[in-house]
């Protein structure tokens, strides 16, 4: 049986006073811990805030990018090695919207991917298809494309602590969620794909979907056999939802 994650993703949001509130009102309700794992992906100047408020919590934290180098001349960009500084569990590889408006490649996701796994970081590798890519019936084509440069290049045991986040485009941010019957159908496709090469693994491996996740909707789609929790964008941010949402996981 596999454990459920509820991550939350705060995207570009967020301040010291009200990540103060957010993160202590999180770590009141779930600090001992419950039945699902509970997880925060927060901008990188908040680490250290975060860091700090959720010492000794069972909540982890991570982050939302990294750079695919180990060091060096690279202005801006952040390691794998200074997330793990900040007691980082988890980082976000390959979110859609790295991947349209950064241009991210599959290649540049897998590298940083493997940057991730290099740095003893659990990455949270995003795949999705856009509206036009499932309307163009393309949408199991896609998502081999955007898995398999992953697992082309980290291999198998890359996932050993790896998670991965089903995100249909369309769903993100638009309060369009897909049926749990359309997630579930592409959660068991990923999960074919990789126990193709490892039937173990892809057992043990968690499958989160993401996309317009509420209370309201969390509980049917975590239902599903292989929806093994949520990464959870906009309703991350307050907490009295983020905090349903993981009770509907529990
Ligand atoms: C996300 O940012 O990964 C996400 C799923 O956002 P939302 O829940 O707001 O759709």
């Amino acid at each position: 049986m596999r454990r459920k994650l509820v991550a939350g993703n705060w995207k570009m949001y967020g301040g010291l006073a009200r990540n103060r509130d957010l993160l202590q009102s999180l770590a009141h309700a779930i600090g001992k811990g419950g039945k699902a794992d509970c997880a925060v992906c927060v901008p990188f100047p908040y680490l250290a805030q975060t860091q700090e408020l959720l010492k000794g919590t069972a909540i982890a934290w991570g982050a939302q990018t990294l750079s695919e180098h180990a060091q060096g001349a690279y202005t801006g960009e952040t390691s794998a090695a200074m997330l793990a500084d900040f007691g980082c569990r988890y980082v976000i590889v390959g979110h859609s919207e790295r991947r349209s408006l950064y241009g991210e490649s599959n290649e540049t996701v897998a590298a940083k991917f493997v940057a991730a796994v290099q740095g003893g970081l659990a990455p949270i590798l995003c795949l999705g298809e856009t509206l036009e890519q499932r309307e163009g019936n393309v949408t199991e084509q896609v998502i081999a494309a955007q898995l398999d440069a992953v697992t082309q290049v980290a291999g198998m045991n890359g996932f050993a602590s790896a998670v991965i986040a089903y995100e249909p485009v369309w769903a993100i941010g638009t309060g369009r969620t897909a049926t749990p019957q359309q997630a579930q159908e592409v959660h068991a496709f990923i999960r074919q794909r990789m126990a193709k090469s490892d039937a173990a693994l892809a057992q043990r491996l968690q499958i989160l979907y993401g996309g317009s996740v509420k209370p309201q909707n969390a509980s049917e789609l975590f239902g599903m056999a292989d929806i093994d929790g949520g990464l959870i964008g906009g309703a991350s941010l307050v907490a009295q939802d983020f905090l349903a949402i993981c009770q509907a996981a529990g």
